[in-house]
């Protein structure tokens, strides 16, 4: 069986830098290939980190820079269209005082600059590596990138995707490969900086340490980002197409503002996304098509090539778990590969069966709700009014999360009661 002494990791996401780490550790020769230049500090903006990815993260040993980054969340409000709050809980913060890990907001950035560093101190993050071609044989892989005069191929004994939901790997290893799914959903999501100072927005979503959503027109959430008063919102829309992509900045902000408009008139004038929208400035405005990946059933590997986080499992955003997925795919892929002395073959199976299950169900919970959340059919509209706040005060949803996020996530029985209270 071909055993792994060196690896290339393609793509420098959440979850490439996470495995990156990992990996380091156990004393391979690890290279990641990131095709940007730099990580640009807007790409991804905030995004709600959950307890699950947090504990990953402090069992690596970044527990005390991760609690620096996140905004904990103790209350949840649900609000109206007018943005009166209609519901209020704070379960959210029960199972985080049991573990001491919450629910929270975070920039994109501030994670990626923790992970970045210690890769960057050991020369091995490599920017502006775009990857074209991968070809296997029975000894490695070898990887050429653009730009061939300048970036001479690589060869590696073995190759982990991790390069996003467009990946490119998944292409090159399988010749049966369905593209990514598109919801008929997109979404809007800005940061508002300085947002102590902000007059013009509702109270009820400025609050600290609280989360709120609106579930009357798709959704609508809004929580406070990072340790700087940055807040994040986020509105998901029914769309037939998604953004066009274009890499002109000025293009961008052009199409973006003519599809805000049009956006904007799907909302009553009452709904806090106009308000959100008015303030954001348009350079932190993002705007995205929502899509999905299928999960494969035939593993999620070829022979020295495997993938990880968004390559194989990418999901909708509706239960924020898609960074939390992908750290937890680091650990596992690690603990695999020390498992079976880094034969690979045996190593990716095993990964495959622990991760296929909890991911898939991501992937469904996450399409489920933005069905339900989107339904304009008058009876699910009439349960979704119904049933959120319900859902939301009982303790079923409690032990729901504390299931999902700490009894199944994959770090050793050992280090969870250590942080257990
Ligand atoms: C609108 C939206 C909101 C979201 N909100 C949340 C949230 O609140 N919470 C949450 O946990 N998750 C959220 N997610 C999901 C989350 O962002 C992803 O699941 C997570 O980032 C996956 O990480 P990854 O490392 O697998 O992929 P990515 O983060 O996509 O990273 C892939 C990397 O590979 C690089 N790359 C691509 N192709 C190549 C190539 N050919 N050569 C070299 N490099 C390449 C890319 O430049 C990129 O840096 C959201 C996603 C979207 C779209």
């Amino acid at each position: 069986m071909a055993i792994a002494r060196s690896v290339a990791i393609i793509g420098g996401g959440i979850g490439g830098l996470t495995l990156a780490n990992c990996l380091l550790r156990t004393g391979m020769s690890v290279s990641l290939y990131e095709r940007s230049p730099c990580f640009i500090p807007t790409v991804g903006a905030g995004f709600s980190f959950q307890p699950n990815g947090q504990m990953c993260l402090a069992y690596m040993g970044f527990k005390d820079q991760t609690e620096k980054l996140v905004h904990p969340v103790y209350k949840w409000h649900l609000i109206n269209d007018k943005g009166k709050v209609v519901n209020t809980t704070n379960n959210l913060s029960e199972y985080g005082k049991r573990f001491d890990f919450y629910e929270g907001g975070a920039i994109r950035a501030e994670l990626i600059d923790i992970l970045k560093e210690p890769l960057e101190k050991n020369h091995i993050l490599h920017y502006s590596h775009k990857v074209i071609d991968i070809k296997q044989d029975i000894d490695g892989v070898e990887i050429s990138f653009e730009n061939a005069l300048e970036q001479k191929p690589v060869r590696v004994d073995m190759l982990i995707g991790a390069d996003g939901i467009h990946s490119k790997v998944v292409k090159q290893i399988f010749s049966q490969t369905a593209p990514p799914i598109y919801s008929k959903e997109n979404v809007f999501y800005g940061i508002i900086d300085n947002i102590d100072q902000q007059t013009s927005l509702h109270p009820s979503i400025i609050q600290k340490n609280t989360l709120t959503q609106c579930l009357d027109y798709g959704e609508f959430i809004s929580f406070r980002v990072g340790t700087r008063g940055q807040l994040m919102w986020a509105a998901t829309y029914p769309s037939d197409v998604p953004p066009p992509s274009n890499n002109d900045s000025e293009w961008i902000e052009m199409n973006n503002q003519r599809e805000l408009n049009r956006f904007l008139t799907l909302f009553p004038q009452t709904h806090p996304v106009h308000q959100c929208a008015a303030i954001t400035d348009k350079r932190r405005l993002l705007h995205f098509g929502l899509f999905y990946r299928q999960h494969r059933n035939d593993n999620w590997h070829r022979n020295r090539v495997c993938l990880l986080g968004d390559s194989c499992h990418a999901t909708l955003p509706y239960v924020g778990q898609g960074a939390s997925m992908a750290i937890e795919d680091a650990i596992v892929l690690t603990l695999c590969l020390e498992k079976h002395n880094f034969q690979m073959e045996s190593a990716f199976q095993d990964y495959y069966k622990i991760r296929f299950k909890r991911t898939k169900r991501v992937v469904d919970m996450s399409r489920y709700l933005g069905l339900f959340f989107h339904s304009q059919n008058p009876i699910v509209r009439a349960i979704r009014q119904r049933l959120a706040p319900k859902l939301m005060n009982s303790d079923m949803m409690i032990k729901i999360a504390e299931r999902a996020m700490y009894d199944n996530c994959p770090i050793p029985l050992e280090y969870k009661r250590q942080f257990a209270k």
